[in-house]
């Protein structure tokens, strides 16, 4: 049965030291009761104490590290089934297959041109996070070299696809540092083999097997011989049965507490036809895979995917905002236009882009709305004259331009008289939408 904060705290060593990156051991407790975190977070607790509270106190899902150093990726550690009951913790691995049957320069080129892969949205940067290196020749000197090749290129953590466990072996030997994934499919046909090289090289492991049943007794005697960071995965599958196993296996690890599916699951979405396997690679996302393999690397593609997962795996809790303030687009000079927006960071990005498509360098002031957008903030009395008049104020915009002028958005259009003698600039109604701010500031901004 679980063991509530409480009784979990009893044993911890009630030093406060924040090793475990929580300022007290109450609250390291309420989070191991939460399963937010593990008891390995506590450097200093006693073995003693780690086994009377044992399995009882281990988070319903398995926290998963691959790669090494700075790049290193985690996944798992789930704690709910659905994102508005708290939030999902460790984003959707991207992975990216490449297989050792392409000749040296192809594989060399499609790595680069993963390792390329690179977008800028709401303020984060995001890639591929995976380069699975896939044994499809089923000779283990070529896939040694594809792994190393990977590695020196890509630069990015490393799952290493196999069925036989000797390729395995060999491939993880040579960037054993680097730490990667050893991907064993049809692990159930050699469980031993595979579990010694995971065991032997001290590193994660992915079982593929058939089914519900196959994958949670592989699981289950791979837990029994000591390992604990494991990924499953069903293989390749149709999309409905693929949606099915995850929600099944989620269930049982989150709402059934069935240890031998508290593990992340990895999904393969690789298809001949791309759109099929964008559309599958983002359901996989959305219903809680921990890793999704697909084959593309055209951007706009993983694009989709990796938008996918930032929305999911943003929290639902707080309002995704940016730095109230003063932003600059380009190199503003005197002459720049001004132009306020609130901090919601779909109202602020929308604006910012259409500025760069214009190409005109400006300064836009967010305004501290905590996060919520131009009208919703209008309406709860947080995007206001006097706000406004605070923010031009204190982000002292009027010593960065010659003019005095300020464009608010159209929506709040009825503020214009109240910002004007609050604040002592002229105030220009902009469009009512941020599509409208290339036309705007084209052919109708002059200072
Ligand atoms: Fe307490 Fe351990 Fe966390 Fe230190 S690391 S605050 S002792 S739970």
């Amino acid at each position: 049965m679980a063991l509530s904060g409480l009784e979990i705290y009893k044993y911890l060593p009630k030093e406060n030291c924040k090793e475990c990156g929580v300022a007290t051991c109450l609250a390291f407790a309420m989070k191991v009761a939460g399963g937010q975190a593990g008891l390995d977070a506590c450097p200093r607790l006693s073995d003693e104490a780690k086994t009377s509270l044992g399995e009882a106190s281990a988070p319903p899902q398995q926290l998963v590290r691959i790669g090494a150093g700075e790049k290193a990726i985690e996944i798992g550690q789930e704690t709910v089934l659905f994102r508005h009951e708290d939030k999902f913790h460790h984003p959707t691995a991207v992975a990216v297959c490449v297989n050792d049957g392409l000749d040296a320069s192809a594989l060399e080129e499609r790595c680069k041109a993963i390792a390329a892969l690179s977008f800028d949205r709401m303020g984060k940067t995001m890639g591929v996070d995976l380069v699975a290196v896939y044994n499809a020749s089923g000779d283990s000197g070529r896939f040694v070299e594809a792994a190393k090749t990977a590695n020196a290129t890509a630069k990015k953590p490393l799952a290493l696809i196999s069925p036989d466990p000797g390729g395995l072996r060999a491939a993880a030997e040579a960037v054993k540092n680097e730490r990667p994934l050893l991907w064993a499919m049809r692990a159930d046909q050699d469980l031993d083999a595979v579990i010694a090289a995971a065991k032997d090289l001290a590193l994660p492991l992915c079982l593929e097997a058939d089914g519900f049943e196959g994958l949670a007794a592989a699981a289950e005697k791979t837990r029994g011989a000591g390992l604990k960071e494991l990924v499953l995965s069903p293989g390749k599958t149709s999309t409905s049965a693929g949606l099915e196993f995850l929600a099944q296996s989620r269930r049982a690890a989150i709402a059934k507490k069935f240890r031998p599916m508290g593990f992340p699951i990895a999904m393969l979405a690789m298809d001949d036809d791309p759109l099929k396997a964008v559309v599958d690679a983002s359901w996989y996302v959305l219903k809680y895979a921990g890793i999704v393999v697909t084959n593309s690397v055209q951007p706009e593609q993983l694009l989709a995917i990796l938008t996918t997962r930032q929305d999911i795996y943003a929290d639902p809790q707080v309002p995704v905002q940016v730095t109230p303030g003063l932003h600059t687009v380009g190199d503003p000079g005197p002459n720049a236009p001004v132009l306020v927006t609130t901090n919601f960071a779909l109202s602020y990005y929308s604006v910012e882009s259409e500025v760069e498509s214009s190409r005109v360098a400006s300064n836009i002031i967010a305004v501290d709305t905590e996060g919520t957008s131009v009208l919703t903030a209008w309406a709860a009395d947080k995007f206001t004259a006097e706000s406004i008049a605070k923010a031009l104020s204190e982000t002292a915009v009027a010593e960065k331009v010659s003019h005095k002028k300020v464009v608010i958005p159209g929506l709040v259009a009825v503020l214009s008289g109240s910002l004007q003698d609050d604040s002592g600039w002229d105030v220009i109604v902009g469009p009512r939408e941020a599509s409208g701010l290339v036309s705007f500031l084209k052919s109708q901004w002059k200072a």
